[in-house]
């Protein structure tokens, strides 16, 4: 789907000094307080299918530049997005996807929707599972069938993509004119989003981020910005969290801020990662396995460029070691 960028930026102007939008630029702000403060929380919540607010909250949240809180805003669309095509009855569905240019149809006869396969290939690269994948699909004149839940799914993926359309426009148009909000509000929303950031990389008491190796801090950074990580990547983080004494739970809230983050899936993945349904707790794979699979981010750091160093616990364990031996040192100063 294209976006009418023009329209868009104009309608989001307008919006921003008329003082007939007060009471809509008031609602805005108040979730985006809610959302970098609590995190997907509905005490303020804005209709994702209200144009305007949409536009608003987008339009704000790209003015920040701050990528996590992009991503938690489109979680929360996203989210909403799918619970409402969930409640659709079979051609509603097919109308209100259709609104996105997925050119879906409907068959009474099979229960089922033929969507054209070259929009089933652009939308399906980061849903997990073989249905998700165009050679398990029967392909006929140049269409797939899909079931509800599958055109659903697809469909999420597709509005991801309009709000990404719709940021990228923002951004380059440069809308920074927000003078219908307090003063400064954009900064005050990345400094809500990174005190509660900061707090949540706190992870657990005896675990502590900054003795991380690289490769695990920017695979971290990475779900935080947005980007699907590869399932060895994923692999990797749970691994890595687990042998240094992350709960389950705690290794679940670094993926939550993921774009793509489906919790049933995730925690059966870390469930069976981490032993608690396989029996087999993994580790994490050695630097060797990282470096092939083009997931090694050392550049110039020291401990990494050691020629002993073989895998990402020993950095952790090294790097923490010598904290705790600082530490102690400083105290008994
Ligand atoms: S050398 Fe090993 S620990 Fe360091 S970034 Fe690469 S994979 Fe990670």
């Amino acid at each position: 789907m294209e976006i009418d960028v023009d329209n868009f930026i104009e309608r989001v102007r307008t919006i921003l000094r008329d003082p007939e939008y007060t009471d809509l630029r008031n609602r805005v702000e108040q979730f985006l307080l809610d959302l970098v403060s609590r995190d997907h929380s509905e005490t303020y919540a804005i209709d994702h299918r209200n144009n305007d607010e949409l536009n608003l909250s987008v339009a704000l949240v790209s003015a920040t530049r701050e990528r996590g809180l992009r991503s938690r805003l489109f979680i929360y669309l996203r989210d909403k997005y799918e619970k409402e095509l969930g409640a659709l009855s079979a051609t509603e569905l097919g109308d209100r996807v259709n609104e996105l240019g997925m050119d879906a149809s409907y068959s009474i006869d099979s229960d089922l929707y033929e969507l054209p396969f070259y929009i089933f290939i652009r939308y399906t690269p980061h849903l997990s599972g073989p249905y998700y994948r165009l050679t398990f699909q029967r392909l006929r004149r140049g269409f797939v069938t899909v079931t509800k839940e599958m055109l659903i799914k697809v469909s999420r993926e597709a509005f991801v993509d309009y709000l990404r359309m719709l940021s990228v426009a923002a951004e380059e148009n440069k809308i920074q004119d927000f003078s219908g909000f307090p003063r400064g509000f954009p900064d005050t929303l990345v400094n809500l989003y990174r005190a509660g950031s900061d707090s949540s990389s706190q992870l657990a008491g005896h675990i502590e981020p900054d003795d991380f190796p690289p490769c695990v801090k920017e695979m971290i950074k990475q779900i935080r910005d947005g980007v699907n990580l590869s399932h060895m990547a994923r692999f990797a983080i749970v691994g890595f969290l687990h042998n240094i004494g992350a709960s389950n739970k705690v290794i679940m809230g670094v993926f939550k801020q993921a774009p793509d983050f489906n919790e049933s899936m995730t925690k059966y993945q870390v469930d069976h990662i981490t032993g608690l349904t396989s029996g087999t707790e993994y580790s994490p794979p050695r630097c060797l396995v990282l470096q092939s699979n083009h997931l090694c981010y050392k550049e110039g750091d020291t401990l990494c460029n050691q020629e002993w160093l073989k895998h990402p616990l020993q950095y952790y364990k090294i790097k923490n070691k010598a904290r705790l031996k600082n530490k102690k040192e400083s105290e008994t100063v």
